[in-house]
């Protein structure tokens, strides 16, 4: 575990926190008008690549110094920042104040406008509170700013980590959730640099209705020339082909979840290409559970509600699809290139 201090003071700016990977929908937007915090309560996660202000535009940066920066495909903007900034929840922070003047969302800070926060010790700028309408509510830290210091304490809950939960696709509300457009959005890049080119094959049910809708679009119709199928702890793998009694042949790309706490990919045994999902996504697709828990037993009568559903069809966070296909060295094939800029022409760039 660790505390994050202020570097100028020492002042103590975190509760005692565990790394975890950096969720998929950190940088989303979007979804209900009320998000919750981004993190769990007692956790950090730290982001790799720059991010959040100062940004230059594309124009003004050109393709050669954007690939050198991890970006392969023309984009509105690049930030500038410092990479490595850290997040937590709002609750696991200490000791800061906000920057009144810099609090400039609708109903409460964006962070559009630089960090907000600063130590309430010494008065150092130190991160960033955002927590308006549509967005998930998080604290960056500047990584310059502050420091970590490692503390005594429980490190992780038992087990190794791949048993999380699995996160049902609709709020109780009736929408489709935040964390699933934004956790198929960015997994479709990947799935998009794994097709080749070439119409997949999907699992029909669920995995088609959240993933299927974005790929015909892009992908060419005909046979599909490459099978999709879930991979992962738990689940019985497919018999290798060469077996005789063989029903099912291994997948050509095979959807595996991340690790929540370290990021890394789960590697199917049979070479099939994997292609990682958020963990509790995965684990709603590999394990569905009932509609609803609390419902009673069929034949007991009751006017228990049925589950509200969505009235619109899933549609994935396209700004997280072409943020992540843009960071893919395929992206530069003129294949993917082409249906990259298919993608940005529709927007929302
Ligand atoms: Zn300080
Ligand atoms: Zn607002």
């Amino acid at each position: 575990m660790a505390v994050f201090v202020c570097a100028g003071c020492e002042g103590e700016l975190s509760v005692p926190v565990s790394r975890v990977a950096l969720p998929a929908h950190a940088h989303g937007e979007g979804g209900d008008r009320f998000l919750p915090p981004v993190l769990q309560p007692g956790s950090y996660a730290v982001d790799p690549e720059p991010s959040g202000p100062p940004f230059r535009s594309w124009s003004g940066i050109g393709a050669r110094e954007a690939a050198a920066r991890g970006v392969y495909a023309p984009v509105p903007a690049l930030s500038f920042a410092p990479p490595g900034r850290i997040l937590l929840a709002p609750g696991d922070t200490r000791g800061t104040v906000l920057i009144p003047e810099r609090c400039d969302g609708c109903c409460a800070s964006d962070g559009r406008l630089g960090p907000n926060l600063a130590c309430a010790r010494c008065g150092r700028e130190v991160g960033t509170r955002i927590d308006d309408c549509h967005h998930w509510q998080a604290v960056w830290f500047e990584p310059d700013a502050v420091r970590e210091l490692p503390v005594e304490g429980p490190t992780r809950p038992a087990g190794d980590g791949w048993s999380v939960p699995g996160l049902p696709p609709v709020e109780p509300q009736g929408w489709w959730s935040a964390q699933w457009r934004a956790a198929v959005g960015t997994t479709l890049a990947d799935l998009l640099a794994a097709s080749g080119g070439e119409p997949l094959d999907l699992p029909e049910g669920l995995l088609t209705e959240t993933f299927g809708h974005t790929l015909a679009g892009v992908l060419p119709c005909g046979t599909p020339a490459r099978r999709v199928a879930l991979a992962g702890p738990g689940l019985v793998p497919p018999i290798p082909p060469a077996a005789p009694v063989s029903p099912v042949a291994s997948p050509d790309i095979a959807l595996v979840p991340r690790h929540p706490w370290t990021g890394a990919v789960w590697q199917p045994s049979d070479g099939s290409v994997p292609v990682p999902l958020d963990a509790e996504v995965w684990t709603y697709l590999a394990f569905p559970q009932p509609a609803s828990p609390t419902r009673l037993p069929e034949g007991v009568e009751r006017d228990d509600p049925l589950p509200l559903r969505p009235h619109r069809l899933f549609t994935p966070d396209r700004w997280l699809l072409l943020h992540r296909l843009a960071r893919l060295p395929t992206v530069r094939e003129p294949w993917l290139r082409a249906i990259y800029d298919r993608l940005a022409a529709d927007g929302p760039f």
